[in-house]
C-alpha cells in the first residue's frame, strides 16, 4: 500500500513520475498552470472573474497567455515556462507531451536557483 503520508512518494503518485520538490520552500505542492488570455482589470471580484473566465472559455478555442509552468502552491515560486503563446487552453490540456516537459523543467531545476544571495550569508554579521 502506498504511503501518502510521504509527500514525495505521494507527489509521485498525483503526478505519475517522482518530483522534485520547491526549490524555495520543500513543497511538493506545486501545480500546473496554463493562464488563458483574459482581459482583467485586477479590480474583479472573485465572481466576476469567474464570469469572465467562463465566458472566455465558451467557446472551446481559448487562446493562452502564452506560458505554461508549474507552480509552487505554498510559496507562489514558478518553476520554468513553456512558450504555448498561439495555442489554446483545450489544446495544451490535452497534450501530454507539454505536461511531461512542464514536469521534466520543474525537476530540473537547481535548488534555491532564483533565490538572491542567502540569508546567513547577507546578514552581515561575519
Ligand atoms: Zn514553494
Amino acid at each position: 500500500m502506498l504511503n501518502l503520508k510521504d509527500p514525495a512518494k505521494r507527489a509521485e503518485w498525483v503526478y505519475g513520475q517522482p518530483m522534485a520538490p520547491c526549490p524555495k520552500c520543500g513543497s511538493y505542492n506545486m501545480k500546473p498552470q496554463i493562464p488563458i488570455a483574459m482581459e482583467t482589470t485586477g479590480d474583479e471580484t472573485a465572481p466576476q472573474l469567474v464570469g469572465k473566465w467562463a465566458r472566455a472559455t465558451k467557446a472551446g478555442h481559448t487562446p493562452l497567455q502564452g506560458p505554461a509552468y508549474y507552480a509552487c502552491w505554498d510559496c507562489f515560486h514558478k518553476g520554468p515556462a513553456v512558450d504555448c503563446t498561439g495555442r489554446t487552453s483545450e489544446d495544451c490540456r490535452a497534450d501530454r507531451a507539454l505536461n511531461a516537459e512542464m514536469k521534466r523543467l520543474w525537476n530540473a531545476q537547481t535548488p534555491n536557483s532564483d533565490c538572491t544571495a542567502p540569508r546567513h550569508l547577507s546578514s552581515g554579521k561575519a
